[in-house]
């Protein structure tokens, strides 16, 4: 690995400060960065070391509001009895994460931010992929069981996050840290598609720093799941996955459904969502609902299967948030 700088800033605002020279990026756990390091995938001179950061691990409620902070770990998030509580969905996305080892170093802003896991962009051999600076996207014409249904355009690659589709189901949002200040941004914002800019998964300057993630108490009061196809319990990432919250029992008067592993960001399955207001979750109307949420799916050469994979996905947390 290429020698590098390691910062230990004591404040979010001196951390700000560091980020601004060259290239400098935040390690959390370093679960994925420090990866992205070893194959040179992302030029890096120096990494600013949040753990150093007192407070940033906190989960609470505040405000009526469940607040998370950018460094609490993946596996306290799955066991939190308040996480539990109030945002079932997220326990269960947290819980879904790669493995124990994985979980207990990891943190929800490492888990936002983590890169793509395109098996293109990841090989040390295919360094003309758009998503490295190339003019190539390998999985057009190649191996595209793992891309996108949905708002591929340079770039196929699918949000490899978990803890993202539950949030996106509970409406959450991010409070990021910069040289400005803080400023608040949506979920379902946070991510950008590669339409917008295929060489960044997230809303983030380089300068800038998940502090916070905050579930509102109108969603965090509320039924929420979130379900994970995969080919094995542990470690592998989504092949699909579904996180859905309702308002209002017998009727539904608001449903949020976000679908994972189908698109470069979390895909709200807006047809279903409409669909749902004002009606009961029976079998019918559960059917058209998860027939919806794939509408619009435009499948590569190899990845049709996760369109029955998501209806069926959608079907089984309709019929959880039914029962
Ligand atoms: C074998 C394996 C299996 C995995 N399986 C899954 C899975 O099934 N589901 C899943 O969701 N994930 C999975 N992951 C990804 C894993 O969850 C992430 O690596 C982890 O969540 C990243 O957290 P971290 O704290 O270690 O981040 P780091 O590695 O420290 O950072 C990751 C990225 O986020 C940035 N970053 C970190 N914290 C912040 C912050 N506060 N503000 C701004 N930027 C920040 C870093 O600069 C870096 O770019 C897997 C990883 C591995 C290695
Ligand atoms: S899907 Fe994206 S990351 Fe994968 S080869 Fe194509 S451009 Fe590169």
């Amino acid at each position: 690995m290429k020698s590098f700088e390691h910062m230990s800033p004591t404040s979010v605002q001196e951390a700000v400060k560091m980020l601004s020279v060259g290239n400098a990026r935040v390690i959390a756990g370093g679960t994925d960065l420090l990866g992205i390091m070893k194959d040179g995938l992302l030029p890096t001179d120096r990494v600013v070391d949040l753990k150093a950061i007192p407070g940033l691990d906190k989960i609470r409620e505040e405000s009526g509001e469940l607040r998370i902070g950018a460094l609490a770990r993946i596996g306290d998030l799955a066991s939190s009895a308040l996480v539990q509580q109030k945002a079932p969905a997220l326990a269960a996305a947290a819980f879904a994460v790669a493995s124990p080892q994985i979980r207990n170093a990891g943190t929800l802003g490492g888990n936002l931010a983590q890169k793509v896991r395109c098996w293109y962009y990841r090989d040390a051999d295919r360094a003309d992929c758009y998503k490295r600076n190339g003019s190539y996207c390998y999985a057009i014409f190649g191996q595209s069981e793992l891309h996108a249904l949905f708002d591929g355009a340079a770039c196929f690659a699918v949000t490899p996050s978990d803890t993202a589709i539950a949030l996106s189901a509970l409406a959450a949002r991010i409070v990021v840290a910069g040289p400005k200040g803080e400023r608040e941004v949506g979920v379902d914002d946070f991510f950008i598609g590669p339409a917008v800019d295929y060489m960044r998964e997230v809303a983030l300057a380089a300068d800038e720093i998940i502090v916070d993630v905050r579930i509102p108490s109108t969603w965090s009061a509320q039924p929420s799941v979130f379900l994970k196809a995969a080919p094995r319990k542990a470690i592998d990432f989504a092949r699909g996955s579904v996180g859905a919250a309702v308002i209002g029992s017998p009727v539904i008067q608001k449903a949020r459904i976000s679908l994972g592993a189908v698109a470069p960001t979390p895909k709200r399955a807006t047809a279903s969502e409409a669909f749902l207001e004002g009606k009961r979750l029976d079998a019918a109307t559960i059917a058209k609902a998860a027939e919806l949420a794939t509408e619009g799916a435009k499948p590569l050469a190899n990845n049709a299967y996760k369109i029955r994979l998501t209806q069926g996905l959608v079907r089984q947390a309709l019929t959880r948030l039914a029962s």
